[in-house]
């Protein structure tokens, strides 16, 4: 088989192997539980806070302010549910409409529960616009939830502004930082957000390992009650490899950050120009707002996304497209309907999106590869 050309990094990222090694060894050798008293069980416990060293430095925290989870899933969950529980009398929640499914299905449920959740919408940029959220601030609201990058966009929130009027009054924002950790600067010294989550496996990390940075003073219920590990905010005993591996893939993503984003930009840009080219029809999605240095979102009108997916894939090319398959038919991506792109485009909406292990070569392929099968499905 050719080699696998992997352009679809929002969906997950491969390990680095500097990631795999480091964890190796808690498979093996280090198998001892953290909680556990003796020198063996401290010595793994020492592991783990030296990754919350890590993981908190790429955020600008500090250690006592990071829980660790099974991935950004429950740390949105903690988030939102452990606030919720703090102060039972307030039942308002005010989320956007191009959240992942962790928030969104999360506040759809406590709609179902007897909460009021208020979705703000986006524009035709997919941008949220601060004012809108200040505008549905309630004294019974109880928390904000916004992303930091959207999925499959790749566009960015001002979530300075959000936080500052959060901060303002009081409100507790939790900021899904998923997909912008490590491709965005970040640090909750300036940026006043509540809590704010992470996942490992956005950033070259394990799967299955992600984290809550919680602002010191907050209060917060646990979801998982157990044997009080993570200072009773999240019980069970650590998966100590993956957190061990999120702490490498951490540390890995603060060094050269700068150079490392501006070059996947730089491909990022090639891609799309490349693409453009080869097809003059096709529509940039948010290309004229602030959004991720990895991210292309990019709509061939009248073809359908899978078609070109599966045929990408034929040639071994990951790309995705937002669009979900649910009992044989294909439901448009939720994202790209509430920026109200037309239906013809959104149907053939591809996202690319690059790692810093994409290579010139690797977009130079894909970019004559898409020529050459757009000709196929008769698109050009
Ligand atoms: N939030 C965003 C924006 C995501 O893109 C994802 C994963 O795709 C998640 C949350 C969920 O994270 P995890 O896969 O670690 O549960």
């Amino acid at each position: 088989m050719a080699r696998l050309i992997y352009l679809d990094n929002n969906a997950t990222t491969r390990p680095l192997d500097a990631v795999v090694e480091a964890m190796l060894p808690f498979m093996r050798e280090q198998y001892a539980n953290p909680s556990s008293v003796h020198r063996f069980g401290q010595s793994v416990r020492h592991q783990v806070e030296l990754a919350r060293e890590k993981v908190a430095a790429l955020i600008g925290a500090s250690a006592k302010e990071i829980t660790f989870t099974s991935g950004g899933t429950e740390a949105i969950n903690l988030a939102v549910r452990g606030t919720l529980a703090v102060r039972p009398e307030r039942r308002h929640v005010i989320t956007t409409a191009v959240e992942h499914s962790a928030v969104r299905k999360l506040c759809s449920r406590l709609g179902e529960e007897g909460y009021d959740v208020d979705e703000v919408g986006v524009n035709g940029d997919g941008c949220v616009d601060p004012e809108e959220i200040t505008s549905r601030l309630r004294d019974e609201t109880a928390i904000v939830s916004v992303m930091h990058a959207n999925n499959e966009t790749g566009v960015l929130f001002d979530v300075e502004r959000i936080a500052a009027v959060c901060s303002d009054r009081g409100v507790p924002l939790h900021v899904d930082a998923v997909q912008s950790a490590g491709k965005v600067p970040l640090d909750v010294g300036s940026l006043p957000a509540t809590m704010l989550t992470l996942s490992a496996h956005k950033l070259h990390g394990p799967k299955g390992v992600g984290a809550l940075y919680v602002r010191s003073g907050t209060r917060l219920e646990p979801l998982m009650l157990g044997g009080g590990q993570e200072r009773g905010l999240r019980g069970g005993t650590e998966n100590v490899a993956a957190i061990v591996g999120m702490g490498v893939a951490a540390k890995a993503a603060m060094g050269d950050a700068e150079v490392v984003r501006a070059r996947m930009k730089s491909l990022r840009d090639l891609l799309e120009d490349g693409l453009r080219r080869v097809s003059p029809g096709a529509r940039v999605i948010a290309g004229n707002v602030d959004r991720l240095c990895n991210t292309l979102n990019v709509a061939f009108a009248g073809i359908q996304a899978e078609a070109i997916l599966l045929l990408l894939s034929e040639a071994g090319i990951c790309a995705s497209s937002g669009s979900a398959c649910s009992s044989g038919s294909i439901e448009l991506s939720h994202v790209l309907q509430a920026m109200g792109i037309e239906e013809r485009l959104a149907r053939g909406a591809v996202r690319f999106s690059l790692s810093s292990l994409t290579t010139r070569a690797e977009i130079d392929q894909v970019i004559s590869t898409v020529a050459r099968l757009l000709s196929r499905l008769g698109a050009t």
